[in-house]
């Protein structure tokens, strides 16, 4: 049995090992597609924003000085719209202002903005200002958000909500991203069925299938559904020989220690070579981890909150590794821990609970839930909390690391 830690850094190892520069060549994909994606270029702003001097609010650009008394009223030389400055040769001299709308080029000579609500309009072209400004108010200079030729974004991110506007601004109507590694997903078991069938009362519905494409999904690779290999030694062959074609094989269940529990022995009949078979984790045991050629391949654990645990703590860093993204460890967060939790005293426990960010930090506790079982469990969570393997007790307050779950 090894530590979660030292498994971690065995997946990550052969990744290295195996994931040639060119495994997951760059591909060009238009931007609506480019959500979650990996990044495989560096972003460049093309011009500076703003590209001149912009009123970030509608109203009066003004002299600030003019306005040293007020009420005062100053008459309007022009207008300046977004997208249609003021007329060429306007500038606003002493006791002059002009009107202007926000995202509008700043005429020459203003040096301020005054918002419309703080201003009454006598006339066509004169105006009584209520309010004094600041030099700079209610404007945004050239360039100060970014500079022509400045690196937003950086190969290997991945692309968020935000990312896809500032592509857009700056002109990537196509971008190159990380081509995504094909995961294979094989369920086993007898007493499985299909989920829009009726289970009798000696069998359940297939989730691990769905809820690990959706894993696989959220990751940023690609899942390719096998179904259902039910537990005798042909079927599993023929479904976890067509896993082998993939880059990821994922296989759930039949991986412990029952009497038709065949996934290991057809492993080996493949050649696959296993470099680890027990993690010190709870749950999650049960874990293989082993690739043939250049393929990886995971025997995750059948319970539905294992293979989830699992898939987190060794999948999915392997997808964002093979993806080149930047970072594939999970986020270092730690919480206070509102109850004591005892410790296993030989495997490190990943448990289903629930975190708040209350008086200055995360607090948390494990939510209730029925074991290794219990989807439903898993769903209440918002979080896994990691209780270190050791004698005794963690007591509340204590400060405990947790993976968020959303
Ligand atoms: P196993 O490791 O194959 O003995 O599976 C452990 C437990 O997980 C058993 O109770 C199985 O019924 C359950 N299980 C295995 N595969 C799935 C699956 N695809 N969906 C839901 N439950 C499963
Ligand atoms: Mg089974």
């Amino acid at each position: 049995m090894i530590a979660i830690e030292r498994g971690v850094t065995i997946v990550m190892e052969l990744a290295s090992d195996l994931a040639r520069p060119d495994r997951m060549p760059a591909e060009s994909v238009p931007l609506t597609e480019a959500m979650n994606r990996i990044l495989r270029e560096d972003i460049v702003a093309d011009f500076d924003s703003p590209r001149f001097d912009k009123a970030i609010r509608d109203g009066f650009a003004v002299r600030f000085e003019d306005l040293s008394t007020i009420p005062a009223e100053l008459r309007v030389i022009g207008e300046s719209r977004a997208g249609q400055p003021a007329a060429a040769g306007t500038t606003v001299a002493t006791t002059t202002c002009c009107e202007i709308m926000t995202g509008a080029a700043m005429p020459a000579g203003a040096d301020a903005v005054v918002m419309v609500e703080h201003t009454e309009r006598l006339s066509r072209d004169c105006v009584r200002i209520l309010r004094t400004v600041r030099e700079g108010e209610g404007l945004m200079h050239r360039g100060m958000e970014m500079r022509e030729g400045d690196r937003l974004l950086k190969s290997g991110k991945k692309v968020r909500l935000a990312d896809v506007g500032t592509l857009a601004s700056v002109g990537k109507a196509r971008i190159e991203v990380s081509k995504r590694p094909r995961v294979a997903i094989i369920a086993t078991g007898d007493e499985l069925v299909e989920v829009r069938e009726n289970p009798d009362a000696s069998r359940i519905r297939n989730s691990n299938s769905y809820s690990l494409h959706a894993q696989v999904v959220e990751a940023g690779a690609e899942p390719v559904m096998l179904g259902i290999a039910r537990d005798n030694l042909p079927d599993l062959r023929e479904k976890i020989r067509v896993g082998l074609e993939h880059d990821i094989v994922l296989v759930s269940g039949g991986v412990s220690m029952g009497k038709y529990d065949f996934v290991e022995d057809v492993f080996s009949e493949f050649g696959v070579k296993v470099l680890f078979d027990q993690v010190a984790m709870k749950p999650g045991k049960p874990t293989v981890f082993g690739h043939r050629g250049d393929t990886f391949v995971f025997g995750l654990p059948g319970n539905p909150v294992s293979t989830m645990v699992a898939f987190r703590m060794f999948v999915r860093p392997l997808i964002l590794k093979l993806l080149q993204a930047e970072d594939t460890a999970a986020p270092n967060l730690q919480a206070q821990l509102d109850v004591p939790e005892r410790r296993d005293s030989s495997r490190t426990a990943i448990v289903p609970a629930l975190v708040r960010f209350e008086e200055r930090c995360y607090r948390i506790r494990t939510a209730p839930w029925k074991g290794s079982s219990d989807l439903a469990g898993l769903s209440r969570a918002n979080a896994l909390v990691v209780i270190p393997h050791g004698e005794g007790m963690i007591e509340a307050g204590e400060w405990v690391e947790f993976l968020p779950l959303e």
